[in-house]
C-alpha cells in the first residue's frame, strides 16, 4: 500500500475464507463424486443432525434455498388463499414472496428504528380474522423482540416462523435463532454467514409433526414414493452442499466471534474519528448476540457517501433501497409512502460497510478513514 493510495476494501472476500479451508472442502466435494449419491444421502442427513445440534432444535430439515424453506414452512403449516401473514417490510423480498405465492396476503408492521426487525408492541393491532401466522425477521446477524410476539402469538393461536436466513447462531436471552418459535428458517447462499458453494436452505423445528410434513412436502408431497399426500415441491438440499456446509458448520462460532470482534473496532474507530455523532452504529439490542451478518450504519447523505467509497476502492451494499409495501409487486395491497415510516427511513438512510471474518484492521481504518474524509469535506 502506497502512501496516501487507499487499500481497496471489498463489501465481502469469499476467498479469503476458501483460502483457509480449501483442502478440507475439496476433500469432502470429492468424498461425495467417489460416492455418486447426490439428492438426499448421508451428508444431508449429518449436516441435519449437527445443524439441529448447533440450534438445540429437535428438527432439521434441509432444502434448496432459504426462500423454500419460508415456503415451505408455510406450505406445512397450512397457509394458502385468503389467509394474513403478518411481517415486517424492512426485509429480503423472500419473507413476504413466499406469502403472496400461495396466495396469502403479506400485513406489514413496521420496525423498531434501533434493531431494524419489527416492532413488537405494534403486531396485536394487525391481528385480525384471517391471521394464520407471524413471520418475524432476525435482520443484519441480531434477533428481533420475540417475548411480545411470541405472547400475542400464543394468545390467538397462531404459529410464528423465524426468518433467520440472516442469523445461524445468533442468540436472544441465551436462546438461538431460529429455536423460539414454530419453525425456524435458514439460508446457505454463498454470501450468508454459512454459506454454500450455490443455494441451500433448511428448516427447523421441535414440532414432529410439522416436521414429517416438511420431509414429505420437500419431495412432491410423496410418501411413501409415488404416492402423493400433499401437491408439493421439489426442494432439497444437495449432498454437495451439505458436504461443504459440514466443513464449514464447525468454524462458524469462531467466524461469528471474529465478526463481533470487527464490529467492535467499527465502533471504536468511529468514535476516535469523532464521527459517533454522524454516523449511527448498530446498537446490539437487549438480551441478543448479534452475529454482525451485516455491519449496518445509517448515515446522511447515504447515495453520495457510498459513490466516494466507491471511488476509493471501498465496496458497501443497501439492504435494503426500497421498502416491501413500496414494491410493485404488491401495488395490489394499496400501500403509500409514509405507510411505515420507519421502515422507509432506514431504507434512505442505512449503509453495509465490508465486514467479513477475515477482514484486517488496516482495512477497516482504510473504511472508516474514507468515511471521515467525505463528512470532513
Ligand atoms: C437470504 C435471505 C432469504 C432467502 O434465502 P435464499 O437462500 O437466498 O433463498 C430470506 N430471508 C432473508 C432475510 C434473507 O436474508
Amino acid at each position: 500500500m502506497s502512501p496516501g493510495r487507499p487499500q481497496s476494501v471489498p463489501v465481502l472476500d469469499l476467498k479469503a475464507q476458501y483460502a483457509t479451508i480449501r483442502a478440507q472442502v475439496r476433500e469432502a466435494v470429492d468424498r461425495v463424486l467417489e460416492g455418486q449419491h447426490f439428492i438426499l444421502g448421508p451428508e444431508v442427513a449429518a449436516f441435519e443432525a449437527e445443524v439441529a445440534r448447533y440450534c438445540g432444535a429437535k428438527h432439521a430439515v434441509g432444502c434448496a434455498s432459504g426462500s423454500d424453506a419460508l415456503l415451505l414452512s408455510l406450505m406445512a403449516l397450512g397457509i394458502g388463499q385468503g389467509d394474513e401473514v403478518i411481517t415486517t417490510p424492512f426485509t429480503f423480498f423472500a419473507t413476504a414472496g413466499c406469502i403472496a405465492r400461495l396466495g396469502a396476503k403479506p400485513v406489514f408492521v413496521d420496525i423498531e428504528p434501533e434493531g431494524f426487525n419489527i416492532d413488537s408492541s405494534l403486531v396485536e393491532e394487525r391481528v385480525g380474522q384471517r391471521t394464520r401466522a407471524i413471520i418475524v425477521v432476525h435482520l443484519y446477524g441480531q434477533c428481533c423482540t420475540m417475548g411480545p410476539v411470541l405472547e400475542v402469538a400464543g394468545r390467538h393461536g397462531i404459529p410464528v416462523v423465524e426468518d433467520a436466513a440472516q442469523a445461524l447462531g445468533a442468540t436472544h436471552y441465551g436462546r438461538r435463532a431460529g429455536t423460539m418459535a414454530e419453525v425456524g428458517c435458514f439460508s446457505f447462499y454463498p454470501t450468508k454467514n454459512l454459506g454454500g458453494a450455490g443455494d441451500g436452505g433448511l428448516v427447523v423445528t421441535g414440532d414432529d409433526g410439522l416436521a414429517e410434513k416438511l420431509r414429505v412436502l420437500r419431495v412432491h408431497g410423496a410418501r411413501p414414493k409415488y404416492v402423493h399426500r400433499y401437491v408439493g415441491l421439489n426442494s432439497r438440499l444437495d449432498e454437495l452442499q451439505a458436504a461443504i456446509l459440514r466443513v464449514k458448520l464447525p468454524y462458524l462460532a469462531a467466524w461469528s466471534d471474529m465478526r463481533a470482534q470487527r464490529a467492535d473496532t467499527y465502533d471504536k474507530l468511529f468514535m476516535e474519528a469523532g464521527l459517533a455523532e454522524t454516523v449511527g452504529l448498530p446498537t446490539e439490542m437487549e438480551g441478543n448476540r448479534h452475529i454482525y451478518h451485516q455491519y449496518v450504519v445509517r448515515v446522511p447523505r447515504r447515495d453520495e457517501l457510498r459513490e466516494h467509497l466507491a471511488a476509493r476502492g471501498v465496496g458497501t451494499e443497501v439492504y435494503y433501497p426500497l421498502s416491501l409495501h413500496l414494491q410493485e409487486c404488491f401495488r395490489d395491497l394499496g400501500h403509500r409512502p409514509g405507510d411505515f415510516p420507519q421502515s422507509e427511513k432506514a431504507a434512505a438512510e442505512v449503509l453495509a460497510l465490508p465486514m467479513y471474518p477475515e477482514l484486517t484492521l488496516a482495512q477497516q481504518e482504510a473504511v472508516v478513514g474514507a468515511v471521515r474524509e467525505f463528512y470532513a469535506r
